[in-house]
């Protein structure tokens, strides 16, 4: 058997788990907030066009609009200023390849239930390996802080001075691209980076160094509380938007039964 035959067989055993790390599109899901003087982000909208009537009597259907960055969503390199010149590195340009892989979850939330602004740090990635081994190559990472568990304004956070919600360190995530050649990195809140990432050098460090270095970003992600610290497999590709630099999406992870 080759190995899809056995992946096959697995899946119709019931041995492989298939986990849905999607929030669903809805209206009143929240979207990232930029200081005024900026362009916002819009949030999801649907529109009937028919529903078994006089517009179309044996169909129902919507029209649906949103930002490429609403929702569960995938961040293209050309998403920042850093990536706009990176190769492929628009949605309907990068490889299919990358859309499916291993992924690590390092997990956050004892640390992001005690502290809004809690940090991942190269110190929790050394201790993670020294659970669970080195980061592979080419891997996913996720950071789970079971953020997605909060509701209405929790979840964005909002104070006097911006968001706040956990997210990596500079340094956490020069580590994850530059010695350990992730693939992309995900999360949990409404960014890649923590709500206060503007204060950081550089600002918005995830986006600014994963872009930089054609790495991709997931946001907004839930159930990250089902996935193994390692040996799951996420699949993850973004709508093929002619130049876009993110799109909703529907993420999958396939976990062996019993693994979580
Ligand atoms: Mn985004």
């Amino acid at each position: 058997m080759n190995a899809l035959t056995q992946m096959a067989t697995a899946l119709t055993r019931g041995e492989i788990e298939v986990v849905d790390l999607t929030h669903t599109l809805d209206p009143d899901f929240p979207v990232i907030i930029l200081p005024p003087e900026f362009g916002q982000c819009a949030r999801f909208r649907m529109e009937e066009v028919s529903a078994y009537d006089h517009r179309g009597p044996a169909w129902k259907w919507h029209n649906i609009s949103m930002s490429e960055h609403t929702g569960t969503h995938f961040d293209a390199p050309v998403h920042w200023v850093s990536g706009r010149n990176v190769a492929n590195g628009a949605v309907d340009e990068i490889p299919a390849e990358a859309f499916i892989g291993p992924v690590c979850v390092i997990d956050c939330s004892e640390g992001a239930a005690q502290d809004d602004d809690f940090e991942l740090t190269p110190e929790i990635i050394a201790e993670w390996e020294a659970t669970n081994g080195r980061i592979p190559e080419n891997t996913w990472v996720l950071m789970r802080t079971d953020w997605s568990k909060r509701r209405g304004a929790d979840y964005l956070n909002m104070r006097e001075d911006g968001p706040h919600s956990p997210g990596p360190t500079p340094e956490a995530i020069r580590l994850l691209v530059e010695e350990r050649g992730i693939r992309g990195f995900g999360t949990e809140t409404v960014g890649t980076d923590a709500g206060q990432g503007m204060h950081y050098a550089p600002p918005y460090p995830a986006h600014y160094i994963l872009h930089g270095n054609g790495r991709y970003g997931l946001q907004c992600l839930t159930g990250l509380d089902q996935l193994p610290a390692t040996g799951a497999m996420l699949i993850c590709p973004p709508l093929k938007i002619r130049n876009g630099t993110g799109s909703p999406l529907r993420v999958l992870a396939l976990v062996p039964k019993g693994a979580s």
